[in-house]
C-alpha cells in the first residue's frame, strides 16, 4: 500500500472505513486488481472485542494472505455450550454443539480484534495498487459516471465504485440515500478478558440470563474472553467495580467453571441496537461491515457477515471488470445487493427472535424457547443443521478446516 504522495486522478474502487470490514474489502479488492484508494485514519484499535471467527471467515482470510500473520494468537473452538441460567420455572436443558459432530475439527478460532487489524494492516501496506489517504471522508457526491469522495484535507478523488465501511451512522449510506431502521435495545454488552485457573479445553460456553447472555469465549492459554449483555444499569454498575469484584462476578456468574478468574485491564460498554438499511447498495456506493447490518452480539455473527460483505463486494467487482463493465453500474449493484440480502436478512431475523425470547416474561414465549431448545439438544440432524448454519449460510460454500471423522449420528 502506497500513501496518498502516489496519489492519481481516480480509481476504480473508494473503500470508505478502515476498521476489520473495511480493511477486509480494501484488500480484497486490490487483490482482485482494482486500483483501491482506502481512506481511514491510522489509529490503534480502540476497544478489547475479540471475534470468534466462523465458517468461510478463515478461508477468506487465508485467501487474503492475512490469518498466516495472526493464526497462532487465536484460540481453537471445538465445543459450544448453552447454559439457561435465568432461574425460570420453565427452563431449557444445556445443549451442547461439538464441531466434530458434523466432521469438522473446529467451528473456528477466536481473535482479539486489534490482533486481526495488525495482521489486516500489515497486509493492506504490501499491496502496491491500495493507495492509502490517513484522513476521513468529508462527503461522497455520486454522479452518472464516477462517484467523488471528498476528504478532509480539501481533496477529492474521484472512483468508479465507493464502498462503504465507515460503520455505525454511516457518512456513505446517507449519502447513498439509503434509509435505515434502527431499534436500540435496553440492553448493552460489557467486555473484558479474564485469566483463569482451569483450562477452558476450547469450549466457548454461554449463560443465558433473563437480561442477556453471558458468554465465556476461549483465548490462547488459560484465558478467554467476557461478552457480558445484561441490562444497561447493571451493565454501568459491572463497570464501575474494582478488578477484584468483577472477577468475583464473573467467577460467580460462570458458575466457576474455570476456577479461579482474574480479569485483566481494560473493559468496554457497548449500547446495543438492531440496525436494518433497506439496501445495501445505491448510487455507486455499496455498503459492507456494520454500515449495513447491527446485531446485538449473540451468536457471533456481526464481523462474520461483514468479512462475507467484503468477500462478495470483491467477487462481483472482479467478475464486472472482467467483463468490460463499470463496477459501480446499477447491474453490479444490485447483484450485490441481491448477494447480501438473504445472509444478512435471515441472521438478523433469527438473532433478534432468540435474543427477544430470551427476554420475554410470557410464559407461552420462554415454553416455545425451551421446547426448541430441547429440540435442537435431543435430534442430531437439527442440531447438526443448526451447527452447520450458524457457521455459514447453507448456499456458501463449506468451510475448509481440517475434517475430522464424522460423529455418532
Ligand atoms: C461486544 C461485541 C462483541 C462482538 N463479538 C463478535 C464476534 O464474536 N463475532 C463477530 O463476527 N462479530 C462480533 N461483533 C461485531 C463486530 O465487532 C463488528 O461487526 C465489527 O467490529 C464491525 O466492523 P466494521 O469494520 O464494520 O466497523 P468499525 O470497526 O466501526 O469501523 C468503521 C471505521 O470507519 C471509520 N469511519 C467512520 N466514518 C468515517 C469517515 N467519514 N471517513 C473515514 N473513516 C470513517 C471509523 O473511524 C472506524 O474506524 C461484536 C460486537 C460487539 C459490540
Amino acid at each position: 500500500m502506497s500513501d496518498a504522495s502516489a496519489e492519481r486522478e481516480g480509481y476504480d474502487v473508494a473503500v470508505v472505513g478502515g476498521g476489520p470490514a473495511g480493511l477486509a474489502a480494501a484488500i480484497a479488492l486490490a487483490d482482485a486488481g482494482a486500483s483501491t484508494a482506502l481512506i481511514a485514519r491510522r489509529a490503534p484499535y480502540g476497544d478489547n472485542r475479540t471475534t470468534a471467527l466462523l465458517g468461510g471467515s478463515v478461508d477468506f482470510l487465508q485467501r487474503l494472505d492475512v490469518w498466516r500473520r495472526c493464526e497462532d494468537k487465536a484460540a481453537t473452538l471445538r465445543e459450544m455450550r448453552l447454559v439457561d441460567d435465568t432461574g425460570r420455572l420453565i427452563r431449557a436443558p444445556e445443549v451442547k454443539f461439538s464441531s466434530e459432530e458434523i466432521g469438522l475439527d473446529t467451528f473456528g478460532y477466536n481473535i482479539e480484534n486489534r490482533v486481526l487489524m495488525d495482521a489486516l494492516e500489515e497486509r493492506a501496506a504490501e499491496l502496491a495498487n491500495l493507495i492509502r489517504f490517513d484522513d476521513e471522508a468529508e462527503s461522497v457526491i455520486h454522479r452518472d459516471a464516477h462517484a467523488l469522495v471528498r476528504i478532509r484535507q480539501g481533496r477529492s478523488l474521484s472512483a468508479h465504485l465507493v464502498v462503504g465501511a465507515d460503520g455505525r451512522r454511516s457518512l456513505c449510506r446517507k449519502a447513498a440515500g439509503i434509509a435505515v431502521k434502527r431499534r436500540d435495545l435496553n440492553q448493552a454488552a460489557l467486555t473484558f478478558n479474564i485469566a483463569h485457573a482451569r483450562s477452558h479445553r476450547s469450549v466457548s460456553t454461554e449463560f443465558h440470563s433473563p437480561y442477556g447472555p453471558c458468554v465465556f469465549v476461549p483465548l490462547p492459554g488459560d484465558r478467554s474472553s467476557v461478552v457480558w449483555v445484561t441490562a444497561p444499569n447493571e451493565a454501568e454498575r459491572l463497570m464501575a467495580l474494582s478488578d477484584d469484584e468483577l472477577s468475583e462476578a464473573a467467577e460467580r456468574q460462570s458458575h466457576s467453571i474455570l476456577g479461579r478468574v482474574s480479569v485483566e485491564p481494560g473493559r468496554h460498554l457497548f449500547p446495543l441496537a438492531i440496525e436494518q438499511p433497506r439496501q445495501f447498495a445505491k448510487g455507486r456506493i455499496a455498503l459492507v461491515g456494520e454500515a449495513a447490518h447491527v446485531l446485538p452480539p449473540i451468536g457471533a455473527q456481526g464481523l462474520n457477515m461483514g468479512l462475507r460483505d467484503a468477500a462478495d463486494i470483491a467477487d462481483i467487482a472482479r467478475e464486472a471488470m472482467l467483463q468490460g463493465e463499470d463496477p459501480g453500474s446499477p447491474q453490479v449493484l444490485t447483484r450485490f445487493d441481491s448477494a447480501r440480502r438473504s445472509d444478512v436478512a435471515s441472521r438478523t431475523f433469527v438473532i433478534d427472535m432468540a435474543n427477544r425470547s430470551l427476554l420475554s416474561d410470557f410464559l407461552p414465549v420462554q415454553s416455545l424457547r425451551a421446547a426448541g431448545l430441547h429440540l435442537i439438544g435431543a435430534i442430531g440432524p437439527l442440531r447438526r443443521l443448526a451447527m452447520r448454519e450458524g457457521l455459514a449460510p447453507s448456499w456458501r460454500p463449506a468451510p475448509q478446516f481440517k475434517e475430522t471423522p464424522a460423529g455418532p449420528t
